[in-house]
């Protein structure tokens, strides 16, 4: 199936149940039939109706969609993206065990990787993800995981699926990839050869900025495997939000290709503006990784980011002055959203933490939104003249 069909029929067959609609199972515990059905669990099969940390008749609904979008045999949902990505990787290494990462990670991720694992005595090495030779000389005997996220938050730098996927393999190391900013309608890393997908579903799995969760979809066998101590860890998801996620990814396909296309215009309308100094977004062909981007996205996503001339007090003066996008964090919602990202990382990294992390000053990312293209042309050119 394609994935404009997969989006609506994913989920056929999964609960045996005549309403068009999905069903949503709030039940906290379930009904067993005899001592076998209890006696399933202690075997490590993932039940769908026994107690709902242990899994959901929604949550396995939505699952199967997720699964089959992101050409996997099997996916869990989480409470949140960082439920996901600490799970996963906990439960995939152990103590004397080596990574390899991005130097540029979503926040949480980037704490985890330098503040969590070493406490458990798991050590990290962090590479520029736009060199995919540095992967392959941060490997050590110890590795056991490659962790890569493209494109990448905020400056949107891109990480070759392919040539990560392929060095890890031959070397028996498994890769996880941080698919959020792309999502599957965008590109699969899977089909480079990555073993593991995570995403935030809070984003555009989600769509609509009214839940918070997350996913990781694989092979089966390692998806159980990451069951297994996430009944532990319990960041488990919510039936109601796997149902309002399920909702939202029926117009996945619509919403994402809509949200590409703008932000590309968006791109390409800033990127001619006297006063911008630069725009990050791999579907230009000035982006420095555009080519690698063709080759593994089929849409460039929904969010860019951009400096404004002026630096700090013009970026953060064009931020407060927008008056459609809202100035808030999280991204892949319906309505635009822009932030500052210095004003935003001021509280938690020092000011060369944030250069090391090559973001200026001046920097704005902005999610696009399903406003209109022009509409939103128009608020940043307000907002640009009101800053100046
Ligand atoms: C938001 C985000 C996360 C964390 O997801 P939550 O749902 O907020 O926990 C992880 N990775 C990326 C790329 C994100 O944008």
């Amino acid at each position: 199936m394609d994935m404009d069909s997969l989006v609506i029929h994913g989920d056929a067959g999964v609960e045996d149940d005549s309403a068009i609609a999905p069903a949503l199972y709030l039940s906290s515990t379930y009904r067993a039939r005899d001592a076998c059905e209890f006696a399933a669990i202690a075997t490590g099969t993932r039940p769908r109706r026994y107690y709902a940390r242990y899994g959901n008749p929604t949550q396995a609904r939505c699952e199967q969609v997720l699964a089959r979008l992101e050409n996997a045999e099997a996916a869990l949902l989480f409470a949140s993206g960082m439920g996901a990505v600490s799970t996963a990787v906990l439960a995939l290494l152990k103590s004397g065990d080596h990574v390899v990462a991005q130097t540029s990670h979503y926040m949480g991720t980037t704490r985890l990787l330098s503040e969590i694992l070493p406490r458990f005595g798991i050590q990290a090495t962090r590479v520029d993800q736009t060199d995919s030779g540095a992967f392959e000389r941060a490997l050590r005997p110890q590795t056991r995981l490659v962790l890569v996220e493209t494109p990448s938050n905020p400056t949107l730098a891109v990480t070759d699926l392919a040539a990560v996927a392929a060095r890890a393999r031959a070397r028996g190391i498994l890769t996880l990839a941080d698919n959020t900013f792309a999502s599957p309608v965008n590109q699969r890393p899977r089909d480079f050869g990555i073993d593991l997908v995570v995403h935030s579903a809070t984003k555009y799995l989600g769509g609509h900025s009214d839940l918070v969760a997350g996913v990781v979809a694989g092979p089966k066998d390692l998806v159980d495997r990451i069951w297994e101590d996430s009944i532990v860890f319990g960041a488990c998801a919510s039936p109601f939000n796997a149902w309002l996620m399920l909702r939202g990814l029926r117009t996945l396909t619509l919403r994402v290709e809509r949200q590409s296309a703008t932000a590309l215009e968006l791109a390409r309308h800033l990127e001619r503006h006297p006063q911008i100094a630069r725009v990050h977004y791999p579907g230009l062909e000035s982006h420095p990784q555009h080519e690698l981007a063709r080759r593994q996205m089929k849409g460039y996503g929904g969010v860019l980011s951009f400096e404004v001339k002026g630096g700090y007090e013009a970026a953060r003066r064009f931020v407060c002055a927008l008056k459609l996008a809202a100035n808030a964090v999280s991204l892949g919602g319906v309505e635009s959203l822009a932030v500052h990202a210095a004003s935003v990382w001021e509280g938690t990294l020092t000011p060369q933490q944030i250069e090391q992390a090559g973001v200026s000053p001046a920097l704005v990312r902005f999610s696009v939104g399903l406003e209109s293209a022009q509409d939103l042309a128009a608020d940043l050119d307000q907002a640009l003249a009101a800053a100046a």
